[in-house]
């Protein structure tokens, strides 16, 4: 388990914000700044049979763990690696005769793991974690009921010969575990699977405009041994170039909301003011819930004040369709609201891009790629706009765009926006991530088809006829959820 580039940061006090992290020299886009290994890490509850509880990769034929039939791998190879993480927590569980949530799950394997190696696992670490934050004073009475019960159920599922621990501290690890806890996407970083905790991340302060960004690698399964040493490792990657002595910030929601909405977030989740540039000039507010105008025209402030109430009921009724798995009543609705939001709202307008969203998603599941294509477009349209141009959001959501044009026929825009995500995710996820890989295959892939459809476009088709049999480009799971967007977990 080792830190990497650890002499590219320094800890340091900020003046409002407790500690933080500085770039102790000069980096560039697309550096890692540093690499961490999990310190501990769970699958969620809910995916307890579906994702191998060692590499965290969604997989379709797991083994059990004889002994607590709990515990799910992809193979040998991921259980051993993980015996040292799971032995005690296996016997606990057996005793306990059935595992206890994720939260509980979590705190036992990170006090086995300090048991273990102490507080501190490498020389590069920045931090202990009994440095790290709770906020347990600073919970709302239902979270604070929460908390004691599973303080309570921790202390029935904790291996009573072993070392006991009070209450207090118990408490404390819960409270780190919430708002410190890092959501852990699966190998294509689509779906939130699991929750870990990596300590020198948590002292990276946030910024709704930030200048670094976190991604979990999952390591390249077909290395040596060594990667499953690397495991769901995070690597803070920097943005751009940071001067020397610059705070290192990450983001931990999404830019897309207000600035008040994004404040409010954060006081939620995470309990602090967000005082940044972003939030206290509001910028790019004005943009967000922008209307169109034409020819100097603006639309009145009724019609305006109708619309977003309708988009505001078609988005709740897209949410319950959604979760019913009624994918033809959402697009239904969004196709409904999408007529009545584009002559009034501009394409920068939170409550169109969020509909765009939906609709061009749920149509490239159903396979309406044309339509889908459309959305798609726009939608990326608005982003680009709004947010940061090395925004991982950003980037996903052009590489989705560019295969539901590729999937469309519309091989010149889906090969230039594959190219325009290619450029964003070698900063933000790096060349070796798995997705990077995917969208380096898919961009030789639309290189040579182009060039093929503008030397014969019957070629062209034919060979696409082909392709598509052969091995289709199969970027379109399922819509489960909307994407992983907030950087900590919240329940
Ligand atoms: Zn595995
Ligand atoms: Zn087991
Ligand atoms: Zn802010």
């Amino acid at each position: 388990m080792t830190l990497e580039n650890m002499d590219n940061v320094e800890v340091f006090d900020t003046e409002q914000k407790g500690r933080g992290l500085r770039a102790a020299k000069e980096l560039w886009a697309g550096d890692v700044v540093f690499a961490e290994p999990s310190f501990a890490a769970v699958v969620f509850d809910s995916l307890a049979n579906q994702v191998c509880h060692s590499c965290f990769r969604r997989q379709e034929n797991l083994h059990r763990c004889g002994q607590c039939k709990f515990a799910q791998y992809c193979d040998r190879t991921c259980q051993r690696a993980c015996w040292e993480e799971h032995k005690h927590e296996c016997a606990a569980i057996k005793k306990y005769a059935k595992p206890p949530n994720e939260n509980i799950r979590l705190a036992a394997r990170i006090l086995w793991r300090i048991e273990k190696d102490g507080g501190v696992v490498s020389d590069g670490q920045l931090t202990t974690l009994d440095k790290l934050e709770d906020h347990v004073a600073d919970m709302p009475e239902e979270d604070l009921k929460e908390l004691k019960i599973d303080v309570h159920n921790f202390l029935d599922y904790w291996p009573h010969g072993g070392r006991q621990y009070n209450v207090d501290c118990i408490s404390h690890i819960f409270g780190v575990i919430n708002c410190n806890g890092f959501t852990l996407s699966d190998q294509r970083g689509l779906q939130a699977v699991g929750v870990g905790i990596f300590p020198n991340l948590c002292l990276v302060n946030h910024d709704c405009w930030p200048n670094c960004t976190v991604i979990l690698n999952h390591g390249n399964q077909t290395a040596l041994n060594s990667i499953y040493h690397t495991q769901r490792r995070i690597e803070l990657r920097s943005l751009g170039k940071i001067a020397e002595g610059e705070e290192l910030t990450v983001s931990y929601v999404d830019f897309l909301h207000l600035s008040k909405d994004r404040q409010q977030l954060l006081k939620q989740q995470y309990f602090f003011d967000c005082t940044c540039e972003h939030c206290t000039k509001q910028i790019k507010d004005d943009l967000m819930m922008a209307t169109k105008e034409v020819e100097d025209q603006k639309p009145s402030d009724e019609v305006v004040k109708e619309v977003t109430e309708h988009s505001l009921k078609a988005l709740e009724k897209i949410e319950k369709a959604r979760t019913e798995g009624n994918y033809h009543e959402v697009v239904k609705v969004c196709r409904e609201c999408l007529e009545k939001q584009e002559p009034v709202l501009a394409d920068t307008h939170l409550y169109q891009l969020r509909i765009l969203s939906v609709a061009s998603e749920v149509l490239s599941y159903l396979q309406f790629y044309a339509e889908a294509a459309g959305y798609a477009r726009m939608m990326v349209e608005g982003y680009m706009k709004l947010y940061h141009p090395n925004n991982a959001q950003l980037g996903m959501a052009t590489m989705r765009s560019g295969v539901t044009h590729w999937h469309a026929g519309l091989i010149e825009v889906g090969h230039g926006m594959i190219c325009k995500a290619y450029a964003i995710l070698m900063i933000t996820h790096g060349p070796s991530h798995s997705i990077t890989k995917d969208l380096e295959a898919m961009r030789m892939q639309t290189e040579m088809e182009l060039r093929m459809f503008q030397q014969n476009e019957y070629v062209y088709h034919t060979m696409r006829e082909a392709a598509l049999k052969n091995r289709p480009m199969s970027m379109m799971a399922e819509p489960l959820e909307e994407g992983i967007k907030s950087l900590f977990r919240k329940k």
